[in-house]
């Protein structure tokens, strides 16, 4: 029997209850008014890796500083993947995730590239309920308001040797979200970085990695500068073809309603709002093509008509309109028209969706509470 089957399956959590859970007056004050990652709930989730005893010692335990070894590999290495989902609260005061199993599909999938222990489905999805369960009040209950959860995996081996650590765990930490845009849906400017790129091939660039956002802050800052509000990447092989964005997947919107969005070539992460919206939108009979899509197909489509919306996807804004590009060379669309009618229909559903004011049809939602 090799020492991983040790690991018992599904694992069993333990609970300690934080002593210094804020008081409900302080925890209202804070969910008032949360913005996006600035407070933490009173819980967090650990469960560590060996590779002598595989996945142990799962529990939910009082929110608080992380104890590592300085040698630990994740501080040198960078071995470290995370994870970004919401909870929602509907109407009848009930929790709900929306397809928490495809996050822990990809953790496994970001954990097999960076060479740490992958965390099955289900640990994943129950990780997520019992921190749910114990920080249920920490879900705000206000319009376009969550519990973003963020899941993560650090190598925490303490050897400064160069390989796969043999020691790791996993961490979910939750946070109050208010709406991403207070003054209502606004479309934003994005820069074009012709100097950096994220991911190559055979990189690291599908994995959801903090070596990713690493890569891609100096281009982010460059954008921020040009009054920007994220950066767009190309491909690294040709500089042709767009990617992503720092953090979310593109779409264009053809006058005849197709839309347009690059194929996974293994340099773009694979967004589960992505593929959400692909779904939708070709159940309202859109058709949606995942191809190469070159820099000039949006420059010139946008300056001639042709496309006539633009937006970004990603679980912390949901769909954001675009409306203009800029780069050293050129600026196309205008930067004050209203948010496209397909953009904005499409983040209607999705969201109605992910609050419980229709059907979930695809069964995309897990009660949690
Ligand atoms: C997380 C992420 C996205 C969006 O993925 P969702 O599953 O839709 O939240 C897009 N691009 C990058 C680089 C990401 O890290």
């Amino acid at each position: 029997m090799s020492m991983t089957e040790t690991t018992t399956f599904p694992l069993s959590f333990t609970l300690t209850p934080s002593k210094s859970a804020r008081q409900e007056a302080h925890r209202e004050e804070i969910l008032a008014s949360p913005g996006f990652g600035n407070y933490f709930t009173d819980h967090m989730v650990e469960i560590d890796w060996t590779v002598d005893e595989g996945w142990h010692n799962a529990q939910v335990k009082p929110y608080g500083p992380l104890s590592i070894e300085p040698g630990s590999a994740v501080l040198h290495y960078g071995q470290e993947i995370f994870e970004g989902l919401k909870l929602y609260r509907h109407a009848d005061g009930s929790i709900w995730a929306f397809r928490p199993e495809a996050n822990g599909a990809r953790l496994a999938r970001s954990a097999r590239r960076l060479a740490l222990p992958e965390l099955n489905v289900t640990d994943f999805v129950e990780s997520i309920r019992q921190l749910a369960r114990v920080d249920a009040e920490w879900v705000p209950s206000a319009p376009e308001t969550s519990l973003y959860m963020r899941p993560f995996m650090i190598a925490n081996e303490n050897f400064l040797g160069v390989r796969a650590a043999h020691r790791a765990s996993y961490f979910v930490i939750a946070s109050p979200a208010g709406a991403y845009f207070k003054g209502g849906v606004a479309p934003v400017k994005i820069w074009l970085t012709t100097e950096y790129t994220r991911a190559g091939r055979g990189g690291t660039g599908a994995a959801k990695c903090g070596g990713n956002y690493a890569a891609s802050l100096v281009a982010q800052t460059e954008a921020y500068e040009k009054g920007c509000a994220q950066v767009l990447f190309l491909d690294a092989e040709t500089g042709t073809h767009i990617d992503e964005l720092g953090g979310m997947n593109v779409f264009l919107v053809k006058k005849d309603g197709t839309l347009v969005t690059p194929r996974l070539t293994g340099s773009i992460l694979e967004g589960i709002t992505r593929d959400s919206i692909i779904t939708l939108a070709r159940e309202r009979g859109h058709t949606v093509e995942e191809r190469d899509v070159s820099i000039e197909e949006w420059r010139d489509g946008v300056a001639s008509g042709e496309i006539t919306e633009v937006f970004a996807c990603g679980t912390a804004a949901v769909v954001t309109p675009i409306g203009q590009l800029l780069s050293n060379e050129f600026a196309v669309g205008d930067p004050d028209a209203p948010a496209g009618e397909l953009t904005m229909s499409l983040r209607q559903e999705l969201t109605d969706i992910q609050y419980g004011r229709v059907a979930d049809n695809h069964s995309w939602m897990t009660r949690l509470v």
